[in-house]
C-alpha cells in the first residue's frame, strides 16, 4: 500500500520551468490606437496562496465508489419488495447525482407506491430523496451514517461528470444514453441552484501543462468525455491556451477555463433541511443483508448505498477508489483555483482544499503524511513559478 502512496506524484517537478518564457511580472495592454501593440508591467497577479504545513486545519480520506460498469440505476425485484438502485458513481457522484436521481425516480413513478424509504444519506440519496418529494412521495431515508461520515463529504465538489466513471472497455450505448440524460439534467438543476447561499459558484480554473497538452493522460483506463459526451455537450468553453500576456504563470503551457465548483458542507445542511422541511424523516439503521431490507413497512425502496452495495447486495464490481484531501485555512481574496501534475488546490469556503490522488483498492482511510507533503510542496511549486 505504501508503495502506491509513494508512487503519487512524482513527477511534481515542472518540465519546462527553463524555458524563458518567464519574462518578469504579469502585463497589461495599453491599447493606444494602431500603434499601441506593447506591453508595460504593472498589472497585479494572482493572489498567492499561503503554503505552510502550519495552516493545515484538516485532512480526510474519502472512498470513491467505483462500478467497473459504470453507476448501476435499476429495478431489481426481491422478495416482496421493488429496489430501485443507484449507487457506483466513482469520482462524479456530485456532478451526476441530480441527474441518476431523476432516472432512478422516473423508474419509482412506474411503481404506484407513494411511500418510498431511500436507504443512504449522502449526496445520492439525499438528491434522489428531494427529487421524490417534489414529485409528491412521502419518503423516509434509512441510514447508517450521516453528513460529515459519509464519502460525499469527503470529496473535492467540482464538475466532473466523467471522473472516474466507468472502464473504458464497458461503454455500451445504452450507458452513454443514461449517462448523457443524467449529465444534462445534473449541469441544468446545478445552474438553477446559482445563487443560493452559495452552493454552487463558477470559478476560473488554471491547468499548468508539462507540455502542450491541456488535459493529463493519466486515467487512460477509464472512460473519457471524448467516449460519452456527445457533440452538443458543450457545457461551458473548451480550456484556452494562455498566452504570455494573459497567464499568470512562468511557464509556458497554461490553459484557463471556467468550470462549477460545489461548497459541500452548506450543500448537504441546505438539502438535509429541505428534506426535513417537507415532511421526510431520518432513520438510523444498519442493513446487512438483503432480507434486512424486506423488513421495511415501505414496499419500493431507492438504494442508495454507494460503496456499502459492495456487501449488502454482493456486488463484486464495485471497488473502493481512495482520494485523500488537506485543507489549510480559508483565504477569502483567492478566487481562482489551479492544477498542476495531479495536484490542485480549490478555495472553498471550507478550507483551501488540496487533493489530487486516487489509490485503487485501498480501504484505509487514515491519511497519510507522505501525500499531505507532495500536496503542499505541489502547490509551493506552483506559487513559485506564478508570476509576481
Ligand atoms: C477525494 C474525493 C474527491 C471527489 N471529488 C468529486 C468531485 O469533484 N466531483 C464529483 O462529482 N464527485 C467527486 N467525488 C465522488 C463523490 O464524492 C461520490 O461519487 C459520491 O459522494 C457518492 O455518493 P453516495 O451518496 O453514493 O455515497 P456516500 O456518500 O458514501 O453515501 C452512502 C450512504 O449510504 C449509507 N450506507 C451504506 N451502506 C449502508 C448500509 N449497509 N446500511 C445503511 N446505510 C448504508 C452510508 O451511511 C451513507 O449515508 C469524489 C470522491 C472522493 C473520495
Amino acid at each position: 500500500m505504501k508503495n502506491h502512496r509513494r508512487d503519487f506524484i512524482r513527477k511534481a517537478t515542472l518540465v519546462g520551468l527553463s524555458t524563458g518564457l518567464g519574462l518578469g511580472a504579469c502585463t497589461r495592454y495599453i491599447p493606444t490606437g494602431s500603434d499601441g501593440n506593447f506591453y508595460i508591467n504593472s498589472s497585479k497577479g494572482l493572489p498567492k496562496v499561503n503554503v505552510s504545513k502550519k495552516r493545515v486545519i484538516k485532512e480526510s480520506v474519502g472512498l470513491r465508489p467505483f462500478r467497473k460498469k459504470g453507476p448501476r440505476i435499476e429495478l431489481q425485484e426481491l422478495d416482496n419488495k421493488k429496489i430501485v438502485h443507484n449507487y457506483g458513481h466513482g469520482g462524479s457522484g456530485w456532478s451526476l447525482s441530480w441527474g441518476t436521481s431523476k432516472i432512478a425516480a422516473d423508474i419509482i413513478d412506474t411503481l404506484y407506491s407513494k411511500e418510498v424509504a431511500v436507504i443512504g444519506c449522502g449526496i445520492i440519496g439525499l438528491t434522489t430523496a428531494r427529487t421524490l418529494q417534489d414529485r409528491g412521495y412521502n419518503v423516509t431515508i434509512y441510514t447508517k451514517e450521516v453528513f460529515p461520515r459519509v464519502t460525499s463529504a469527503m470529496a473535492t465538489g467540482t464538475w466532473s461528470p466523467t471522473s472516474r466513471l466507468i472502464l473504458k472497455e464497458n461503454i455500451t450505448p445504452a450507458f452513454t444514453e443514461m449517462f448523457q440524460q443524467a449529465c444534462s439534467h445534473s449541469f441544468n438543476t446545478f445552474q438553477r441552484l446559482l445563487g443560493i447561499n452559495q452552493m454552487v459558484n463558477w470559478m476560473e480554473n488554471y491547468h499548468i501543462a508539462s507540455n502542450d497538452h491541456s488535459s493529463n493522460n493519466g486515467h487512460q483506463k477509464y472512460a473519457a468525455k471524448a467516449q460519452l459526451f456527445s457533440h452538443e455537450m458543450n457545457f461551458y468553453p473548451s480550456p484556452n491556451q494562455l498566452n504570455h500576456r494573459d497567464n499568470p504563470f512562468k511557464v509556458k503551457h497554461v490553459y484557463k477555463s471556467p468550470t462549477t465548483i460545489f461548497n459541500i458542507p452548506i450543500f448537504m445542511k441546505m438539502l438535509r433541511d429541505d428534506f426535513l422541511l417537507a415532511g421526510g424523516k431520518i432513520e438510523f439503521k444498519t442493513f446487512n443483508k438483503p432480507e434486512d431490507i424486506d423488513a421495511l413497512p415501505q414496499k419500493c425502496i431507492a438504494n442508495c448505498t454507494g460503496l456499502g452495495s459492495l456487501e449488502l447486495f454482493g456486488d463484486e464490481e464495485m471497488m473502493p477508489i481512495s482520494g485523500q484531501l488537506c485543507f489549510l485555512i480559508p483565504q477569502p481574496e483567492l478566487t481562482y483555483r489551479a492544477s498542476m501534475s495531479g495536484v490542485y488546490f480549490i478555495p472553498r469556503k471550507d478550507g483551501i482544499m488540496l487533493g489530487g490522488n486516487g489509490i485503487e483498492n485501498n480501504w484505509d482511510i487514515t491519511p497519510d503524511d507522505e501525500v499531505t507533503d507532495r500536496y503542499l510542496e505541489g502547490v509551493a511549486e506552483m506559487m513559485k513559478i506564478m508570476k509576481s
